[in-house]
């Protein structure tokens, strides 16, 4: 038989929110046990700032800092107070307590008396050749416009935006700062961002459209230097040289194994029925960074919220 390991507070993942919840938990005394989660193609423990290369809007950091340095000294920080931590992933809980129980890939179970969920979220990929080697390398590609978009790499270039959504058209405006010119590729030819948004980018001398569009292949050998394109209804292939390209299909949250335990949006995101609050639909349960935030994704505001779902969980551990 398996040997059941109770703990009073479990926090599942390893990024800002994660870490923070672990560092307010552990100086609360709450002897916190993070279960990390482990490596894949497209997450590892440490979550999305492991893909980024340097952080430069992250306060307290006037030099930058690059996404792993900052997430190795957060979880030192979080082991300074005597956080313990595994690097395994949960596979399956039952939030049916308190207690709570928890399965993870190492085999173990466990049960807790308070879980604070902070597994991030995915940004979507093409998947198309190149795309990932430039990504990891940080030679040109990104998911994310707001972090990575004001390097130097990009100023004066002419730089792709994939995608047709909000998130596209948002990083398009915002990438007109840097850019010599911003070309928003799109798979259809509308764009399902908000009416309001669109006209201001469709006023923006710096912004051009390529409608029914598709990338095919990333094209650099240590930077990226074109994309090869192909129009959905022609057929027709073209290629066109960029100096960055950032993808902004959406985002996944790590929320599958979560099914049926905590009330979930049709997104995927977590439903958090009161505002300003942590509290997910399970009693005990809290959520914290982009598994319940599809709207603002940034590592301090991620953080920010680890902190109330930490301070959320220790009110309910002495009340509860
Ligand atoms: P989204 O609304 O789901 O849009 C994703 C876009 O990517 C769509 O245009 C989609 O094309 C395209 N796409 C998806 N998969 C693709 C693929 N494999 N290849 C090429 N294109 C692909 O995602 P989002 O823009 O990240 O927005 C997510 C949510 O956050 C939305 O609710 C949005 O309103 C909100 N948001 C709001 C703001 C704001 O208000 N300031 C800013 C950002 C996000 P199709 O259109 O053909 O499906």
């Amino acid at each position: 038989m398996t040997e059941i390991t109770r703990e009073k507070l479990i926090i599942i993942g390893s990024g800002p929110a994660a870490w923070t919840a672990a560092i307010y938990a552990s100086r609360a005394q709450l002897d916190p046990f993070v279960i990390e989660g482990s490596f894949h193609r497209t997450m590892v423990p440490g979550g999305q700032l492991m893909f980024t290369t340097e952080v430069e809007n992250y306060p307290g950091f006037p030099d930058g800092v690059t996404g792993q340095a900052m997430m190795e000294d957060f979880k030192k920080q979080a082991l300074r107070f005597g956080t313990r931590s595994v690097m395994e992933d949960v596979e399956r809980v039952d939030f049916s307590g308190p207690p709570h129980r928890l399965w993870t890939s190492g085999g173990a179970e466990l049960e807790a008396d308070a879980v604070i969920i902070a597994t991030g979220a995915n940004a979507r990929w093409l998947e198309v050749p190149g795309e990932e080697r430039l990504a990891q390398s940080g030679g040109g590609v990104s998911a994310c416009a707001v972090c990575d978009g004001a390097l130097p790499a990009f100023r004066d270039q002419v730089i792709a935006i994939v995608g047709g959504g909000d998130s596209a058209i948002e990083d398009a405006t915002y990438m007109t700062k840097f850019a010599s010119e911003v070309v928003v590729i799109h798979r259809r030819d509308e764009l399902r961002a908000s009416k309001i948004m669109q006209e201001r980018a469709f006023e923006n001398p710096k912004i051009r459209f390529l409608w029914n569009t598709v990338v095919t292949e990333v094209i650099g050998d240590e930077v990226i230097e074109k994309l090869k394109l192909e129009n959905r209804e022609t057929g027709e292939t073209s290629e066109l040289e960029v100096g960055g390209m950032f993808v902004a299909i959406g985002h996944t949250p790590n929320t599958g194994f979560l099914r049926g335990q905590v009330d979930l949006e049709p997104s995927g995101y977590i439903h958090l029925p009161s505002s300003w609050r942590t509290a997910t639909s399970a009693p005990g349960v809290y959520a914290a960074g982009d598994c319940m935030d599809d709207y603002y994704r940034q590592a301090v505001t991620a953080a920010g919220t680890g902190c109330m779902a930490a301070l959320e969980a220790e009110r309910w551990l002495s009340h509860g």
